[in-house]
């Protein structure tokens, strides 16, 4: 687990477009933020520069308090989730998730501890021998996130992770989400540009537009600014 800093930090694309400008965020450890805000405004911008996917034109990054500005995205210790599950279609649920523990040479029995761990806050206990395309796309979505926190990393990122379902399934899956994210307690970032999941999922909304902050605070605490 790691706070991670955004100091100033700013994305100019090579075609000249500023897609964040100035942004300045502190996340503290354990802290669950929502980034939020119009199509266009940078908000998967900013969490690809936090995942490494896109390099920081100028500010610094830093998560547990080391600069990690020019640290490939394998060595950053987080963990990242899209709105397409990216599920391997041969492997069972079980395989899907020890799949990075079995990469990182972790021993058997701990990779069975840490599947079963994670598959009981995500409701999948009974779903482990199945494959991806016999599961709903709130399961599979559900085997994503499981994938992606089995080795426990620093920091956990999602993309939109919801959107591809159905209203009635995303309600149902804002529980998943925050159960997950209380019983884990890693730092984690979310990008949503539903009102309804920002207000309702995390401990603090950062609300983007143009590529700026222009609010940040608790849900509770933002005022409404069409
Ligand atoms: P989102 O739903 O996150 O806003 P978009 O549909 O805007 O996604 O973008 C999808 C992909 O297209 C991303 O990889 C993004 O980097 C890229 N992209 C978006 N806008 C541009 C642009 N103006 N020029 C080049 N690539 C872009
Ligand atoms: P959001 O996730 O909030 O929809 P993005 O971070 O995808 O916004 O995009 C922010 C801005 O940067 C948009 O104006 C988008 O067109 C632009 N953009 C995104 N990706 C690229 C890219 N690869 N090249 C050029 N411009 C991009």
């Amino acid at each position: 687990m790691a706070e991670i800093v955004l100091d100033n930090v700013t994305k100019q694309y090579p075609d000249g477009a500023v897609a964040v400008r100035d942004v300045d965020i502190e996340i503290a450890d354990g802290e669950f933020i929502i980034l939020v805000g119009p199509s266009g405004c940078g908000k998967s911008t900013t969490l690809n520069m936090i995942a490494g996917l896109e390099d920081i034109t100028a500010g610094e990054l830093r998560i547990g308090g080391e600069r990690v500005n020019e640290r490939a995205p394998k060595d950053r210790d987080i963990a990242m989730v899209f709105q397409s599950y990216a599920l391997y279609p041969h492997m069972t649920v079980k395989e899907n998730m020890a799949f990075p523990l079995r990469l990182a040479k972790v021993d058997d029995t701990t990779v069975e501890k840490k599947v079963r761990d994670a598959a009981e806050i995500l409701d999948l206990t009974q779903h482990l021998d199945r494959k991806p395309s016999n599961l709903s796309g709130g399961q599979r979505q559900r085997v994503a996130m499981g994938r992606a926190i089995v080795r426990s990393p620093k920091a956990f990122l999602m993309d939109e992770p919801l959107s591809n379902l159905d209203a009635k399934l995303r309600v149902q899956m804002r529980t998943s989400v925050s159960r997950l994210q209380k019983q884990l307690g890693t730092t984690t970032v979310y990008v949503t540009h539903d009102q309804t999941e920002a207000m309702t999922l995390g401990d603090r909304v950062v609300v983007m537009r143009g590529g700026a902050v222009q609010q940040l605070g608790a849900p509770q605490f933002l005022y409404d600014n069409p």
